[in-house]
């Protein structure tokens, strides 16, 4: 079998006979596209990728969906079995299963089909397939992570044009779409996200663009990302408006060294949770511990959030080839917010980044 994906089912498949596990089923989603190169659509028709911990893998699709997975190259990675509108689709997945006991599915399988495939097994015990997955996934190889360095370039230049721009008077939500355009214009598919949080509303991490204006005086957040080459970007910078509001820059000289500290602590071998302490040591000890209210950083590659995650907890070990982004935040409820992220990668010296925009608030008119 000459996968395009470079053996990657036969790896998953040394996962699995060490976890245990007697089959895979993956729906359309990143795994899937990881696994046997295709972007399948995620629709009502099941689309599923059956692998046995010990035989070929099969791809069981719709009927009209077998010239599109032909198209991918998904019949190099595993044998084709469509099935017509009036067939039943489980008819192969049965056949290629029989007996199987403890069988995985992808994460973001669709409840319907989990039920169905409970059906159709009865006796076997259904567990995630994330975990094991997941772990291939979060070693980069060098093309992948050519990739990651491709879709971090096109974030940088939209970051750096957004340098340039006057800002007050627009409202977030008129930001956002030109960010989103600004990506597609520097080779990404689409903007993934776009995150535009302004004054007071810089102080919610995760805050939707809306239609407040932004005037002088306020911090900007900027958080945004999209795929290129399948491959994501996620970059947060942080401006601000004429001037900076009271007690900004105190608390960003300790941002921008939190998030130094961090990139500094990340090595093979270091377990992912020391990069999170790194970063929150800093921000504790400079008395902000209470307004760094999320985790240090998440993998990334052909899904935004991926393994490996740096958080306290995560004892797992940094490998050569990681990618997850670094980005401390600082958040003062009805004041401002602050946050700087870049992504890297894991090297045998420790970590390249792959983001290069200028890290210090630019000043925006
Ligand atoms: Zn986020
Ligand atoms: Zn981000
Ligand atoms: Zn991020």
């Amino acid at each position: 079998m000459t996968a395009p994906t470079g053996g990657r089912i036969g790896r998953l498949q040394a996962e699995m006979a060490r976890a245990g596990v007697d089959a895979a089923v993956v729906g359309p989603s990143a795994d899937l596209r990881y696994l046997a190169c295709y972007d399948a659509p995620a629709l009502e028709r099941p689309t599923l990728l059956v692998v046995p911990v010990d035989v070929d893998p099969l791809l069981v699709v719709p009927a009209l969906e077998r010239p599109r997975a032909e198209a991918a190259g998904a019949d190099r990675a595993a044998r084709l079995v469509s099935w017509g509108e009036t067939d039943d689709p489980y008819a192969a997945v049965r056949a290629a299963l029989a007996g199987r006991r403890r069988v995985a599915v992808s994460d973001t399988l669709w409840a319907r089909f989990l039920l169905d495939l409970e059906e159709a097994l009865p006796g076997a015990t259904f567990v995630r397939a994330g975990p094991l997955i997941g772990r291939l996934r979060a070693r980069k190889d060098p093309e992948e992570v050519a990739a990651l360095r491709r879709a971090a370039e096109a974030a940088d230049g939209v970051a750096l044009r957004l340098a340039a721009e006057r800002v007050s008077g627009r409202t977030e939500r008129e930001l956002a779409r030109w960010i989103a355009e600004a990506l597609v214009d520097a080779g990404c598919e689409r903007a993934a996200f776009v995150i535009v949080a302004a004054g007071p509303n810089a102080a919610s991490p995760h805050h939707e663009p809306s239609d407040r204006e932004i005037r002088p005086g306020d911090a900007l957040v900027v958080d945004f990302g999209g795929p290129r080459d399948g491959y994501c970007s996620d970059i947060t910078r942080t401006f601000v408006v004429g001037r900076a509001p009271e007690g900004f820059a105190d608390a960003w000289a300790v941002l921008a060294a939190a998030q130094e500290a961090a990139v500094a602590a990340v090595r093979p071998g270091v377990p992912a949770e020391a990069v999170d302490a790194a970063a929150r040591r800093v921000i504790a000890e400079a008395g902000y511990g209470e307004a760094f209210v999320h985790r240090t950083g998440h993998g990334i590659g052909l899904d935004v959030h991926e393994d490996p995650f740096i958080v306290a907890g995560n004892a797992e070990p940094l490998e050569v080839g990681m990618a997850f982004s670094v980005e401390p935040g600082i958040y003062l409820p009805g004041r401002f917010g602050m946050r700087l992220e870049d992504i890297v990668v894991v090297t045998p010296g420790g970590a390249e980044r792959l983001n290069h925009a200028p890290h210090d608030p630019v000043t925006l008119r």
